[in-house]
This record gives structure tokens, C-alpha cells and sequence, in this order.
């Protein structure tokens, strides 16, 4: 009881000298706002692709992964919105961002009935070196937040990432489909076998990496797969 008030009454104080700020902003938020100020949650660039059966998104892998659905919350545009909370999700540490965007994700999801024929959240993962020098996987962080929202079970260890695919920004598409081959292995193929999963990770550009991460889900029995990205790149 008094440990609790000296915490919340230093909360307080570490409030009135440092007040958290928006992540996309940097206004100060109000006591009621996490992450975003309310101006930016109302105005992420939603997609609102899972509305559509047949979105772009579940397109752009026709002929490469059998999805039964596919989405993205957001799109990411160069010096756009998303761009920013990204970067600061990645580069600068604001894990609270990837849970956040997660969770708020997963509550729009829900509230359209669009996991209802979803068993398990499955997070992309990095390869093992990378996750130790940032501290996380944000991917992981996104489909924590969705769990959060949707109470879906999340399988952290259920792919392997079993090189590292090096930095993708310079090579063509057809580079970095052949860079990314093979790269993922299921790790517990119990856990995933006869389950109707649900592949989440950070940004979709080309869907190579989502394609070979669901491939390999597919190969170690999962019963169907869908994907949910919390950004979409447009060109
Ligand atoms: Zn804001």
C-alpha cells in the first residue's frame, strides 16, 4: 500500500518534469493516452483491406502461398506516419509502440469478426543474432499486442530463422526472394500441426519473407494460414 503510493506519487512527479509524448507527434499525452495522442490514433493511414475479401494484399501472393485471408492495418509511406512510429519502433527502442499498434489492430480485427477461424498468433522472426542486438523482435511484439487485445494464443518459437538474410534495402526483388529461400525452419511442428494460424509481422514489401515463413509452416501440417501485417508499403 505505501510502496504503492510512493510509486504512483513518483509516477506523478516523473509525469509533471517528463510527460510521456506522442510517438507520431510529440505532443504531450494526457493522462487517459498511451503511445498516441488521440489526433494520431484517429488518423493512422488504415487500410481497411480486411473489409475485402479479396484485397491486394492476399493478391500480391496468388500463385505463391495459399491464404485464406490476408491483411494489412496500415500503409507505410516514405516520410509518412508509419514510416516514423516504425522507425522509432526498431531503431530507437519504443517497444510500447509495436505492442500498442498491435493491440489496437487486433480490437479492429476482432470487432470485424476477422479471427474468428484463427487458432494461434505467429510472429516472423529474426534471425537469432539481430533479436539479441535490438533487445526484441518487433514482429513479435506486434502479435503480443494482437494476443493482448484478442486473447489468441501467440507461438513466439514455432519458426526458426535459420540464417540471417543480411540487409534487404539493396538488392532487387529477385535477389532478395532468392536471399530469403529456405531461410525458416519450423521449430515445433506439435505446436503447429492441424492449426489455423495466423502469420503477423512488421511491414509488407514484396512478401518474400512472408512466403517462405508461411511455405514452411504449410510443410509442418498447419491446417490454413492467413496473414496480418501492421503495414503495407506503396510504392
Ligand atoms: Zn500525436
Amino acid at each position: 500500500m505505501a510502496f504503492n503510493f510512493v510509486k504512483t506519487a513518483a509516477n506523478a512527479l516523473s509525469g509533471l518534469f517528463f510527460p510521456d509524448l506522442c510517438a507520431a507527434c510529440d505532443r504531450a499525452l494526457s493522462g487517459s493516452e498511451q503511445v498516441l495522442c488521440l489526433h494520431c490514433l484517429l488518423n493512422l493511414p488504415r487500410t481497411g483491406l480486411h473489409r475485402l475479401p479479396e484485397n491486394k494484399v492476399q493478391r500480391l501472393f496468388t500463385g505463391r502461398l495459399p491464404l485464406v485471408r490476408a491483411t494489412a492495418f496500415t500503409y507505410f509511406t516514405k516520410d509518412g506516419m508509419m514510416q516514423h512510429l516504425l522507425h522509432q519502433l526498431k531503431y530507437k527502442g519504443r517497444a510500447a509502440t509495436g505492442s500498442f499498434l498491435g493491440n489496437v489492430f487486433g480490437q479492429e480485427l476482432q470487432a470485424d469478426g476477422w479471427l474468428e477461424a484463427t487458432d494461434l498468433l505467429v510472429p516472423v522472426p529474426l534471425h537469432r543474432q539481430k533479436a539479441y542486438r535490438r533487445g526484441f523482435n518487433q514482429a513479435a511484439l506486434i502479435a503480443g499486442g494482437i494476443a493482448a487485445a484478442t486473447s489468441l494464443p501467440v507461438a513466439a518459437n514455432a519458426l526458426e530463422r535459420v540464417r540471417d538474410t543480411g540487409s534487404q534495402t539493396r538488392k532487387s526483388r529477385l535477389e532478395r526472394l532468392d536471399n530469403v529461400a529456405t531461410v525458416f525452419r519450423a521449430g515445433k511442428a506439435a505446436q503447429i500441426r492441424g492449426k489455423r494460424l495466423l502469420l503477423v509481422d512488421d511491414v509488407l514489401t514484396t512478401g518474400a519473407t512472408l512466403e517462405a515463413a508461411g511455405l514452411a509452416l504449410l510443410e509442418a501440417g498447419a491446417a490454413s494460414l492467413g496473414i496480418a501485417t501492421l503495414a503495407l508499403a506503396t510504392d
